[in-house]
């Protein structure tokens, strides 16, 4: 296996657009490899409902591999050094991680790969803007979300043509059992799963119908729909962009393309991207200041007096909080593997202010339940939401949830998907029954405490208290 190249797949899960492996074939015989890092932080080990999703991803890669993926489990410093040894391998490719534990270890591995006599590429094919590109004129990084997006579309590069599907022909056959990737032990035992899995089919092909559903019908009505959480006018990619079986770059792309082409509204289209941008903006941040996953990045939030209380944690945790909004969320979580972020934004300020929990707890929970669990956007929303973040929504601003399910789910078609015992209760009382009159909510089969809970806590007083609590810090 002289001349041999190892692609190290990694958040990439895809044949196309992908670079590193574009380039490792092209440079001959490959070796297509997957390693379950076992070495990750525990903090940041894959949560349960990503370990879903890897497991079927896995499965989805293997087979447009022809079968010919290689997965190895440990720690890849050690498992590339055996590999190169073992097969003679010349170079390895990959393409760039950006989280602060994954920088450092792939500094070090490249470094004991390159003192074996292995060249090591790494390529960009999991952002649009790599974070060292995104600096200010000063040199410093941004901290306020517009005119990082502003400079950034005057700057930077537009996206390139994708780059197809490689010749898989120069792959080096798999050597290992048939179940290689159900001996990764990443699907979970409870019979959770198996709800989630009738929403979501992981993998390059189903995310690639996501993209062309999307340009068919939901970009038309986004910049509206996407507050709307019963519509579907989001695009739902970002467990596929999580995993990198789309890659950002064939998304804007082929967005760009459509506007030009007048099959859907620059403005809609410019929207799209803007939220695209958005992650790039919390890639940046991750960068710049990797303490954001578990530090406030506003100092002054350092002595915030968060409450602990582990039993409404768990209410809010299980959707029992009494307020349907932000119930039928936290149950689309779990059903689900994923929340509308118009409800995202609903039940993290719920959390932070009304319940006046540390905003880690609920990121830590949402990390284990979300398909899409990433990082940087997890961290950062939760700190924008939270108001200890950059460019945050300031701490004063409290989401109601009653106002907010009028507006956005004005008749509880969302809330009654998810919590189909308030389904007959009529549309007027839907969004706060604890306020309702109790005749009514019995003839709509409902008797509170019983069938739903009553609300675990008055929202002006606890939005009173968060104030006070908030009155006096200094701003950072
Ligand atoms: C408390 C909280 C936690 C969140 N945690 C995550 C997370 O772990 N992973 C995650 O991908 N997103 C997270 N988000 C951001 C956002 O809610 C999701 O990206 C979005 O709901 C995914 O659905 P979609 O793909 O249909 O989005 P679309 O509206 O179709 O947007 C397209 C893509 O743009 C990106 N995007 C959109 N909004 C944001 C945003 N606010 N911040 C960063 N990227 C964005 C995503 O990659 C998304 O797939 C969080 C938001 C909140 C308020």
């Amino acid at each position: 296996m002289k001349g041999t190249t190892i692609f190290w797949f990694r958040q990439d899960l895809r044949l196309k657009d992908n670079p590193a492996l574009s380039a490792a074939i092209l440079n001959g015989e490959t070796i297509p490899l997957f390693i379950l890092d076992d070495e990750t932080p525990k903090e940041w080990r894959l949560g349960a409902a990503s370990r879903w999703w890897l497991h079927h991803s896995l499965i989805s890669l293997d087979n447009s591999l022809n079968g010919n993926l290689w997965i190895e489990r440990g720690d890849p410093e050690k498992i590339l050094t055996r590999m190169l040894k073992q097969t003679d391998a010349k170079s390895v490719h990959w393409n760039r991680c950006y989280e602060p534990w994954q920088i450092a270890r792939d500094k070090k591995i490249k470094t004991t790969l390159t003192n074996l006599g292995s060249s090591v590429e790494s390529h960009k094919g999991c952002l649009l803007w790599e974070p060292w590109t995104t600096l200010k004129k000063d040199d410093t990084p941004y901290k306020v979300f517009t005119p990082f997006y502003k400079n950034g579309l005057s700057t930077q590069p537009s996206p390139n043509e994708p780059l197809s599907v490689p010749s898989i022909n120069k792959l080096i056959e798999c050597p290992m059992p048939k179940d290689k990737i159900s001996a990764l032990k990443l699907l979970p035992e409870q019979d959770w799963a198996e709800s989630i899995g009738k929403d979501w089919v992981p993998g390059e092909t189903s995310a690639h119908a996501k993209l062309d559903k999307f340009l068919t019908h939901g970009i038309h009505k986004y910049q509206e729909g996407r507050n709307i959480p019963e519509r579907s006018s989001v695009s739902r990619l970002s467990p596929h962009l999580k995993f990198g079986e789309i890659s950002p770059n064939f998304v804007t792309w082929h967005v760009v393309k459509a506007s030009r082409s007048t099959q859907i509204d620059k403005s809609e289209a410019e929207h799209f991207i803007r939220e695209l941008i958005w992650r790039e903006f919390s890639y940046s941040l991750l960068y710049y200041f990797p303490t954001i996953t578990n530090q406030n990045f506003k100092t002054n939030f350092t002595k915030f007096p968060w409450r602990r209380d582990e039993k409404a944690l768990k209410l809010w945790q299980e959707g029992k909080t009494g307020y349907p909004i932000v119930d039928a969320g936290m149950r689309e979580l779990w059903a689900t593997g994923y929340m509308h972020n118009r409800v995202r934004m609903i039940v993290a300020s719920f959390l932070t202010k009304n319940l006046m929990l540390h905003w880690i707890q609920g990121a830590r929970w949402f990390w284990d339940c979300l398909l899409d669990a990433d990082l940087a956007s997890n961290s950062c929303s939760w700190q924008w939401v939270a108001g200890t973040g950059a460019d945050a929504a300031p701490y004063f601003r409290i989401f109601n949830p009653v106002t907010q399910s009028q507006k956005f789910d004005p008749n509880g078609t969302y809330i009654k998907k998810f919590l189909p015992e308030l389904a007959s209760v009529p549309n007027k009382y839907i969004h706060d029954p604890s306020n309702a009159p109790e005749g009514e909510l019995l003839r709509a089969g409902v008797k509170l405490g019983v069938q739903y809970p009553l609300a675990i806590l008055d929202l002006k007083e606890t939005r009173t208290r968060a104030l006070e609590a908030y009155k006096g810090m200094s701003s950072a």
